[in-house]
């Protein structure tokens, strides 16, 4: 990479293991005790405040292969609320297999909508992904996707709200970025039921990103709560 950015990625010397090695602000990658993704299990049901999801259609967005992942970087006006708390929808994105697991076993695939509050906090909602039916919300985005790093638009008009669970069933608990720096800021929401891809679209993606999971993290004293 170009410029000051400290190289990491899934494979070897500059995988998951050695990232705190990579760089000082890597720091937390490896001392951190709320690290994410998290193997979701034993969870305390809980009366934990429902998001609402004010997601708006879009039609002219941009699709970014970054090298990590597929990026898919919204226009501003979509929003969720947790609880009267505003967090702007930035971007969605990808991994394969599933980062977070549910009682030791991955999804094939997970997407990441990341927002953020004016204070800076992350909220971020994860929905797996399972092998099934074509995802008519993602057949545009990877018919224009990058094979190597690059841009592309989307001008199809896409609802990314299509791409939730219709049951709001989900685990939250306090975590981090899964890669670096891997930082402790950001509360996770992960829905229990899956939304489906086709075989075709889940291969297609890893034909381009075999494995771009962080392993799961250690628990420590943190509590998983599960919400309905
Ligand atoms: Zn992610």
């Amino acid at each position: 990479m170009a410029g000051t950015g400290h190289e990491w990625g899934y494979d070897g010397e500059a995988g998951p293991a050695n990232w705190s090695e990579l760089s000082d602000d890597y720091h937390v990658c490896g001392a951190g005790r709320q690290q994410s993704p998290i193997n979701l299990t034993d969870a305390t049901r809980a009366n934990v405040d429902r998001v609402t999801t004010r997601w708006s259609a879009v039609s002219d967005f941009e699709v970014v292969n970054n090298g990590h992942t597929l990026q898919a970087n919204m226009p501003e006006g979509s929003i969720s609320l947790v609880n009267g708390k505003r967090y702007e929808l930035l971007q969605f994105h990808f991994h394969h297999q599933s980062e977070h697991t549910v009682d030791g076993e991955h999804y094939p695939m997970e997407a990441h909508f990341v927002h953020k509050s004016d204070d800076g906090v992350l909220l971020v909602l994860g929905v797996f992904l399972d092998a099934g039916q074509e995802n008519e919300v993602l057949a545009p985005i990877w018919a224009v996707a990058p094979k190597s790093k690059g841009t592309a638009r989307v001008t199809a008009t896409i609802h990314p709200q299509d791409l939730l669970p219709q049951s709001s069933a989900h685990f939250t608990y306090a975590g981090s970025l899964t890669t670096p720096p891997c930082s402790e800021i950001v509360t996770w929401v992960v829905y229990e039921d899956p939304i489906p891809a086709s075989d075709d679209q889940i291969s297609g993606f890893a034909e381009v990103f075999p494995h771009n999971n962080r392993p799961v993290q250690a628990l420590n004293r943190r509590q998983i709560l599960q919400g309905f």
